[in-house]
């Protein structure tokens, strides 16, 4: 099973990836910590990354190619991938596509978080988090029972973090159109894309991702 899973920041497309992980052995080839890992363990493609890298130019389609092919080499053939962060190109996905096949292995499904812009921006921006235990709380959702008093510790310090502000949002979520939208009609026309509602509970997203693998979404 080999899936690319597409969602803006604040979809909880980590989550989703890492229970996937967890629950099903399946791996999150992410290209930006695949490349790191290349080059630190010094592999062929991660020497030829990194020299590249050093000289300030962008590592190019054909190294980022070579990185994934070795990762997945090193999976083994029983173990599934959920490609995070690639393709975002046509010529990327055709990449992928080479890449796969080389090793026998198909693209089963595409699967995009779909978000709500506005509640998005109305989860994003009204949490906040205890500045001495940690515990989160939300202005909306999740108030602490007596105000300003942590509900687990009580501290009356409270933090925000400062990119958790509507204006970040909107243009995360402008980005992610932007790096989405040449691939995705790419894999439309291949019936490939299975959306998921991104706003639901945790459990209820881990679900419908769980029967569209099984089948069954
Ligand atoms: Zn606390």
């Amino acid at each position: 099973m080999n899936i690319i899973l597409l969602g803006p920041p604040g979809a909880g497309k980590g989550t989703q990836a890492s229970r996937l992980e967890d629950e099903r052995g399946m791996v999150q080839l992410s290209t930006g910590d695949m490349l790191r890992a290349a080059v630190k363990a010094g592999t062929p493609v991660g020497l030829k990354a990194k020299a590249v890298m050093e000289a300030g130019e962008l590592v190019s389609d054909e190294i980022v190619s070579g990185i994934i092919g070795e990762r997945l080499d090193e999976l083994g053939d029983e173990t599934g991938a959920i490609f995070d962060g690639y393709p975002r190109t046509a010529p990327q996905a055709a990449s992928l596509d080479t890449i796969l096949a080389e090793r026998g292995r198909t693209l089963d499904h595409v699967i995009e978080l779909v978000v709500d812009e506005d509640a998005l921006v109305e989860r994003i921006t009204g949490r906040f988090t205890c500045a001495s235990c940690g515990e989160g709380y939300h202005d909306k959702f999740k108030l602490p029972a007596v105000a300003e008093t942590c509900d687990q510790c009580g501290a009356h310090e409270f933090k925000r973090r400062p990119d958790d502000n509507e204006e970040t949002v909107r243009t995360r979520m402008t980005e992610y159109r932007a790096k989405t939208a040449p691939i995705l009609p790419i894999y439309e026309a291949r019936g490939l894309v299975k959306r998921v509602d991104g706003m639901a509970d945790i459990a209820h997203v881990t679900d419908a991702i769980e029967a569209i693998l099984d089948g069954r979404g």
